[in-house]
């Protein structure tokens, strides 16, 4: 009997539930980093600023269950939500599936490890600076964020043959 399909390839996302959802995040940071908007030319803007909850080193939000406690702006993505939202990252996992792809190899319920979206360079880990520090956002606009690198999934090593020659008697 072939495997079993995983979840997000089987369930809708407004169909998924509550832990299904939240186990789409990869944990990159990137959607809580700062964007600018600059009206009269309609331009969005990304900036390497990050919300002062983010532990930059884990990407993962500080107070996540208290966050909109502290920082009342934060964005709760719904399925509803995610179709008019038109700032999220482009290897963002909800915006992948939302947009009929799949998840990328670095997605940790594809690896099995939380730490390839760190090691392919998707997550903002190395490349951040809290908003606590970083002063004027138009300081900072960059355009990672909003970019998709395009990232080989690693090889997997091979395993040697050991190989023993007999002693000519
Ligand atoms: S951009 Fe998407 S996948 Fe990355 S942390 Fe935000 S919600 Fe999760
Ligand atoms: S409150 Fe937490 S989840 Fe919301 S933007 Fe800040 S770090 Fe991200």
């Amino acid at each position: 009997m072939p495997p079993a399909l995983p979840f997000w390839k089987t369930t809708a996302l407004a169909d998924m539930s509550q832990a299904q959802w939240e186990s789409l995040c990869d944990g990159c940071g990137r959607c809580c980093l700062h964007k600018l908007i600059y009206e009269e030319a309609e331009q969005l803007c990304h900036t390497n600023v990050a919300c002062r909850l983010l532990d930059l080193n884990s990407c993962q939000c500080s107070k996540y269950s208290q966050r909109r406690k502290h920082v009342p702006d934060c964005v709760s993505l719904t399925p509803v939500a995610l179709r008019e939202i038109n700032w999220l990252p482009p290897t963002c996992a909800y915006r992948r599936l939302e947009e009929g792809r799949d998840l990328a190899w670095w997605h940790p319920l594809v690896s099995g490890s939380p730490d390839t979206v760190h090691e392919a360079g998707i997550s903002v880990r190395g490349r951040a600076v809290s908003e606590r520090q970083a002063g004027p956002l138009d300081h900072h606009i960059v355009d990672w964020p909003g970019r998709e690198p395009r990232v080989r999934r690693p090889a997997k090593p091979v395993a040697a043959t050991r190989q023993t020659k007999e002693a000519k008697p």
